[in-house]
């Protein structure tokens, strides 16, 4: 078939490149454990790793491989690895390939889970600096000999900071580093990471990949950029491959296989048809997302809005470059004295709820949940103030979310 270039284009018919059998759109969703075979060498292969059939549904399934080569197709990446959740992958990627003594530099802009994994490492005697991603000389003083990997988000929430994926990755390509990006906030139709010096990329496709709230996955990308013959703590177990396979089969074998944070074979495929409108739904959700911004910045009783599409934002420039749209997170301050709860509280149709990238328009008040176990000192370090709100903007009809917004802040 003639090599197509439209994301959506690329996206929509890559299932169907892989032949599923009877002329399928979709792949069939496997529900088989294990795996069998008619004679002994065939399994022998499997396990040694010169057949790439299936042994059991804890390591790789057709279902799971036909979603892993269309991320692979999309991100024109080395090689992908799904999990049950984005927390797996990550979780997963970093235990496989660390031990103890190691050093890891991670952005002090991350996801509040992440954050807490990263207090668990630290009980795993692996030593952690957080640093300001956004100044690049504090990068250079946290490099350490021992330093492994460097993990920032694309864009951070709830304050939208970006990481200069040229400028970061160019350092650690300099000091050996595997450069890890979480890229949840601007997947793949967002950013086109084969275009940075990104090693390893880390998605939650639970957000925008699926789009619709209704399944958990989460996927490692190798990009194929780094040499793996660097890297001190591939085990010689698995070096017997090609140099570029060698991360992606210790993640496999050490990380999946042994922890087991498998993904469903029916979430694949709600992942996989979810994903279908992607770019449909994110040219939506930003351009939503760009006029609530505008709105809430010229609002009497919003005293902060936090948003990279605003020419305000101290990044916007480079949030033009690196990504297709700004995205679709955004947050805001009301002014000191308005409690942010009773504006959430008169909210009609944006919902109250964790999350982000789904369909619908969410609201949460920051510092009194994925922020609450930071505690105040570090919230006030980091910029959080007590009443903000984020938003993960939705696709529906903008004139409706900007009437309940509206509505909402005039009762205040
Ligand atoms: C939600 C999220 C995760 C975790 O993904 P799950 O699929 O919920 O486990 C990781 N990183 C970022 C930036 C997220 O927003």
């Amino acid at each position: 078939m003639k090599e197509v270039k439209g994301f959506t284009t690329r996206l929509v018919h890559a299932e169907r490149r892989q032949k599923p059998a009877n002329g399928a759109i979709h792949y069939p969703t496997d529900h088989s454990v294990l795996f069998a075979y008619d004679t002994a060498d065939e399994l022998i292969d499997v396990f040694q790793g010169r057949s790439s059939q299936h042994a059991y549904a804890r390591q790789s399934s057709p279902s799971i491989s036909t979603l892993q080569n269309t991320i692979t197709y999309l991100e024109k990446a080395h090689a992908s690895l799904l999990f049950s959740s984005g927390m797996a992958a990550l979780t997963t990627l970093m235990l496989a390939l660390l031990k103890a003594g190691d050093h890891v530099i991670f952005s002090r802009f991350i996801f509040g889970n992440t954050n807490s994994f990263v207090g668990t490492l630290t009980n795993f005697g692996i030593e952690v600096s957080l640093v300001d991603v956004t100044n690049i000389d504090e990068i250079k003083l946290a490099i350490k000999p021992n330093t492994r990997l460097l993990f920032s988000e694309s864009i951070a929430n709830p304050m939208t900071q970006i990481c200069d994926f040229s400028q970061v990755g160019d350092l650690c390509k300099e000091h050996n580093i595997v450069f890890v990006v979480d890229n949840t906030m601007t997947p793949s139709y967002l950013l086109d990471a084969s275009q940075y010096p990104i090693d390893l990329l880390v998605t939650s496709l639970t957000k925008y990949f699926g789009g619709h709230a209704n399944a958990l996955g989460g996927v490692v990308v190798d990009m194929g950029r780094y040499n793996w013959q660097n890297y001190p703590n591939i085990l010689s177990s698995y070096q017997t491959s090609e140099v570029k396979d060698w991360a992606i089969t210790q993640i496999k074998k050490k990380g999946l296989r042994d922890m087991g944070a498998c993904i469903s074979s029916d979430s694949v495929h709600l992942l996989s048809v979810g994903s279908e409108t992607m770019a449909l739904r994110l040219e939506r959700a930003c351009d939503n997302a760009l006029t609530i911004a505008k709105f809430l910045s010229n609002h009497v009783h919003i005293k902060q809005v936090f948003y990279p599409g605003l020419e305000s934002h101290p990044q916007h420039q480079l949030a033009l470059q690196q990504f297709k749209h700004a995205g679709a997170i955004l947050s805001f301050a009301p002014y000191d004295g308005i409690d942010c709860r009773k504006l959430i509280d008169a909210f009609e149709l944006i919902l109250c709820s964790t999350h982000l990238g789904d369909n619908r328009t969410l609201a949460i008040p920051v510092a009194q949940t994925i922020y609450y176990e930071m505690g105040i000192e570090k919230r006030s370090a980091m910029g959080i103030s007590e009443n903000m709100i984020r938003l993960s903007v939705g696709i529906e009809n903008v004139e409706d979310l900007l009437a309940d917004l509206d509505s909402a802040l005039s009762k205040l």
